[in-house]
């Protein structure tokens, strides 16, 4: 969920898919997240942006074992109406609100749960500078750079082209 979130902007083809308020409540309908009425506020879609952009950059920082103060997606985090419940066989984190709050609280609560499970040192962003795209590192030793689309072939492919191009003359 933290993955395919953060994954709404594509540097590759750059686009956004949450470049509106109705985007906004587009995705989180499709993901399953929000169902009804509800529609986005401006609040709503800000609060979304910061969101995405906090996680993204932890996810950049998690090549290298993460450990960053990032306030921008602390204060994001803070701002997710996020309540621990009991469920009647466990205490569990639940979204303390409806409608799109409720549906980011949830993507926020899926990060916690994320590294809770130990999980979260996983999900990180593709090093090929083109790509950039969030996925999850399933390696055995958590040592993957880039995401499953060869990127790390990509990058080989240009460093050897120009190498070919340095070696010819004009
Ligand atoms: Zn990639």
């Amino acid at each position: 969920m933290v993955r395919d979130f953060v994954n709404t902007t594509d540097h590759e083809t750059a686009s956004d898919e949450l470049d509106s308020r109705a985007a906004l409540g587009r995705y989180l309908r499709r993901e399953g997240l929000l169902t009804g009425s509800a529609r986005a506020t401006a609040d709503d879609l800000d609060l979304a942006l910061r969101l995405r952009s906090g996680l993204r950059r932890a996810l950049e920082l998690n090549h290298d074992g993460g450990g960053a103060d990032l306030p921008a997606l602390a204060a994001a985090l803070a701002d997710l109406p996020i309540a621990l419940t009991w469920a009647g066989s466990a205490p569990v984190l639940g979204a303390d609100a409806a409608g799109v709050r409720g549906a980011l609280a949830r993507i926020g609560i899926a990060a916690h749960e994320a590294a809770a499970a130990d999980q979260w040192w996983r999900l990180k962003i593709c090093s090929f500078d083109e790509c950039e795209w969030a996925y999850y590192d399933r390696s055995k030793n958590r040592s993957r750079s880039f995401c499953e689309y060869g990127c790390g072939n990509k990058l080989k492919t240009r460093a050897y082209r120009a190498r070919q191009r340095a070696r010819t003359p004009g």
